[in-house]
């Protein structure tokens, strides 16, 4: 599945709920789902940090839709960014 597919999923599912919540509240729900990706982590379980993936990626793409920031363009421009790979 494409990224601007899956983003388009999420707006169409999630926007008119996420833009009355507003960007500030849905930022901290993003950091809350950040927290439960490392607690995941830390505690060595695969299949709970496979969903804390998912609710990091998908509140990422609701963040970028608030925004109004195609993620397509965002995976582009750091791809593409020489600042961006690896240091030797
Ligand atoms: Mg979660």
């Amino acid at each position: 599945m494409e990224i601007s597919a899956l983003q388009k999923i999420v707006r169409d599912r999630y926007f008119e709920t996420d833009n009355a919540r507003g960007i500030y509240h849905t930022a901290l729900w993003f950091h809350e789902e950040v927290g439960e990706l490392s607690a995941a982590i830390a505690s060595g379980d695969k299949q709970n940090a496979k969903e804390e993936l998912g609710d990091v990626l998908m509140w990422l793409l609701t963040l970028a839709n608030l925004l109004d920031i195609d993620m397509e363009d965002v995976v582009k421009d750091y791809l593409n960014n020489p600042r961006k790979l690896p240091s030797k």
